[in-house]
Formats: structure tokens, C-alpha cells, sequence
């Protein structure tokens, strides 16, 4: 141990108050009140200041920094060989009212190794880049990681220009006004050849590794996911004349659906699977008139894809046996779907062993949560570094990691990209 911790000291060893620096400049880009937490939308003005900060601080440092079709931010620090790069990054949006470390730790983290690397003049073979995602969240267009979708080679144009928010602008349209060109999507994808790896350090936004008092998360799994939106139609009416027997509330009927959602995650049969609806609009929304329409957001979020598929179509087909009952018409509309990714073992095996040699403690955990590196794991081996949730909270103002355990992570991570930099350097490896 000793050892291993006199070798610990002779690495670069990653800054805590940059690390509150760097986070607290993007915290200060907020389109909300800073009391009432982050809020950074995908595809607005603030998410797009953000990017410029992040853009800005790498060419500070010398790297040559581009945006590409959809907005996504690249930053490139050459390799002495011609190689696949290596990358590193995370997403810098945040839900309405969010906290200020989901994904701007792991942009910050890669901010943090690129600088430790040109301030150690650390040489290496292989390119590395530095990624700052767009629009990860799915708040705005019940879409998580339209930009590393669009890496990850999961979107066609067409796609783009079919998913609307909720003033009716499609993906595209957000994309084309903050500057990008989504007709040329296919122009984003990360091709196999040219990726050796991308790491992504992340909140853990739930609460195992602070409870267990472990440093770091490594990720074997990340959950899929899949979206819907039920439309419930009913007649809108005068609350005061309409009698009860003759009305067809929608709210009513969508109140049930969602008791009756939950309740098919609560079966013992789907242990693991997790559904919620986070949002409902009603309309015309007054409280003299009986809710004529309902739209609900569903979320469904399993480890297994088959039984998230199945407890989707459950949820579909007991909402339209209670939409019967009660003379409501149902129409449902698949907003995303996503299965399931295993990670790569030999890669979380790289970054196990560079845990192991900080002297960190670790623990191989699944995420409930959707990452970019989902996406990405597509086109490029992907390994997820987790560092704690101060009480498990995420997506709320109150959400917290240490500088100091967002430190211990960076140093996990600019370990693992150097151990990477180092494999196949005798020619015994593909990377
Ligand atoms: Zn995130």
C-alpha cells in the first residue's frame, strides 16, 4: 500500500479549487434565479455561452476547437502518432431547476486532465479529445442525448425534423438556430476506425456510493429507456352543469393510468424496472371546466430491454381498457427508445486498475440513469467513471459533489487515458 502510494504522489494530481473555479463559470450561466437551481436547456442561448466557455478554455491551452453539425463542442490535443483518439466529456444542460454537476462534472473533469496534460507537458500518442455534448437532458423534447445520438450515428434528418418541444419547433429547427445544419446529421457520426475510446465522467445521481463510502462508481451497464406520451381525450365541460355520470374527464381517467403505471413497475415480476410519469399538461387547464384533454410523459427505464418493452406495451394496453371505461380516447406516441448498454469489460478493467493505483476505492455498478456514453458506445468503447451524489439527489437545485471527490475522479480518469495511451505501444494490442 505504501507502495503504491509513493507511486500515487508522482502523478499529476488533479486541482480541487480549479475544479470550483471551472464548475461555478458554467453555474453562472442560468437562465433561473441561482436559488431556485441551474437551468440550461438544450439548444438556448445559455447552453450555447456554455459551450463557448468550454471552447475558450481549451484553446486557451492551445487545442484546436471545432463544433460540429449539431453543435456537439470537440476539442483536439494532438497525439505524436497517427492513431485513434481517445476522448473524454460530458454534457454541459441541465433539466428546469437542476443542480450544477450533472453532466458539467465530466466537462469539467475533461477540462481538468487536458490542463493537467499541458501543464505536466505529458506526451502521448494517440489524439485526445475533449467533448462537450449538446442537449442531453430529455426535458425539452422527451429526447435524451440528441447530440451524442447524433455521434453515436442514431439519427436520420427526418428524425430531427418529427420530434417537436412544446411551442412546435422539431429538433432541427433548435439545431439550425443555434447554428448547426441537421440536414447534414449523418456528417456527425464518429467513425469506428478513428475512436480507440471515450470516457465519461458522471455524477452517480443516486445515493450507493456516498451511503457505502466508496470513491468512485465504475459502470458495467447503463439502463435503457423508453418514452411515451399517452394523449387522453375527453369532453370538455361547465364543472357546475355537466352531472358526474355523464362526464368524460380526462384527468380522471389519466390519474388512474398513472396509479395503474406505477403499480406494473411495483410487481414482483419487475423487480428492477423503474416508471414514472414526470409530466402531465391538462387542458384548458381552469377550474371551472372539466378537463377536456391530458397529455402524460411516461418513462420507463429497465437494465433487461425485453421487459422494458413489455412493461411499456402492459402500460399501453391497461390505460386503453380504463380509457374505455370512462369514454376517454387514447392515443399514444413513442417519443424515444432506448435498449439497454453492457460496457466493455477490458475497458472498465482500465480504469479499475488506475482506481486501484490512486488508492481509491471503487465499486462496479449498473446506471439507472441515460449518458451520453450510451450513445457512444455505438461507434466507440466507452467506460463511465461515477463520482458520489451528496444524498443520492440529482435534477434538483440541491444537487452536490465535493470539488474534492470530483478530484479523485479526474485523476482515475486522466490515469485511464494514459494506461490507453500506453496499450499496443509494443504492438501486442488493436488499440
Ligand atoms: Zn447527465
Amino acid at each position: 500500500m505504501n507502495e503504491r502510494r509513493r507511486g500515487a504522489t508522482e502523478k499529476p494530481v488533479a486541482d480541487p479549487a480549479r475544479i470550483t473555479e471551472l464548475i461555478a463559470s458554467i453555474a453562472a450561466i442560468n437562465d433561473t434565479p441561482a436559488d431556485q437551481g441551474i437551468t440550461r436547456i438544450g439548444f438556448t442561448p445559455s447552453e450555447k455561452r456554455a459551450h463557448k466557455q468550454f471552447s475558450d478554455w481549451l484553446c486557451d491551452i492551445g487545442l484546436t476547437v471545432r463544433s460540429d453539425e449539431v453543435g456537439n463542442t470537440i476539442a483536439e490535443k494532438v497525439g505524436l502518432q497517427s492513431l485513434p483518439a481517445i476522448g473524454t466529456g460530458s454534457h454541459l444542460d441541465s433539466v428546469p431547476g437542476g443542480g450544477r454537476f450533472d453532466g458539467i462534472a465530466g466537462v469539467v473533469a475533461a477540462v481538468h486532465v487536458a490542463e493537467l496534460l499541458v501543464r505536466h507537458e505529458i506526451p502521448h500518442r494517440h489524439p485526445l479529445r475533449f467533448v462537450a455534448f449538446v442537449c442531453e437532458e430529455g426535458a425539452r423534447f422527451g429526447q435524451a442525448c440528441v447530440g451524442s445520438k447524433a455521434a453515436g450515428g442514431h439519427w436520420s434528418y427526418e428524425a430531427l425534423q418529427g420530434i417537436r418541444d412544446s411551442n412546435g419547433i422539431s429538433i432541427a429547427d433548435a439545431i439550425q438556430r443555434s447554428g448547426g445544419c441537421p440536414s447534414d446529421v449523418v456528417r456527425a457520426i464518429w467513425q469506428k476506425s478513428d475512436w480507440a475510446a471515450f470516457l465519461e465522467l458522471h455524477v452517480e445521481q443516486g445515493g450507493q456510493l456516498e451511503e457505502s463510502g466508496v470513491d468512485i462508481g465504475l459502470v458495467d451497464l447503463i439502463s435503457g429507456s423508453t418514452r411515451f406520451e399517452l394523449v387522453l381525450e375527453g369532453v370538455a365541460s361547465h364543472t357546475g352543469s355537466t352531472p358526474m355520470h355523464l362526464r368524460a374527464d380526462a384527468l380522471t381517467a389519466a390519474a388512474q393510468v398513472i396509479l395503474l403505471a406505477e403499480g406494473i413497475a411495483n410487481d414482483g415480476r419487475h423487480r428492477g424496472t423503474r416508471v414514472t410519469v414526470g409530466k402531465v399538461d391538462v387542458h384548458p387547464g381552469s377550474i371551472t371546466t372539466i378537463p377536456g384533454r391530458v397529455s402524460l410523459w411516461v418513462d420507463v427505464r429497465d437494465i433487461d430491454s425485453g421487459r422494458q418493452r413489455l412493461i411499456a406495451d402492459e402500460i399501453v394496453r391497461q390505460a386503453r381498457a380504463v380509457c374505455d371505461a370512462r369514454r376517454v380516447a387514447l392515443t399514444p406516441r413513442l417519443l424515444s427508445d432506448a435498449s439497454p448498454v453492457v460496457l466493455p469489460a477490458w475497458l472498465r478493467d482500465v480504469t479499475t486498475t488506475a482506481a486501484d493505483q490512486r488508492g481509491r476505492s471503487y465499486r462496479v455498478m449498473y446506471s439507472g440513469a441515460s449518458h451520453d456514453s450510451q450513445m457512444v458506445a455505438a461507434v466507440a468503447p466507452a467506460a463511465m467513471i461515477f463520482v458520489p451524489s451528496r444524498g443520492g439527489l440529482s435534477h434538483v437545485p440541491e444537487e452536490w459533489t465535493s470539488a474534492n471527490e470530483i478530484a479523485r475522479g479526474v485523476e482515475v480518469l486522466l490515469d485511464s487515458i494514459m494506461a490507453l495511451d500506453k496499450l499496443g505501444e509494443s504492438g501486442d494490442c488493436s488499440v
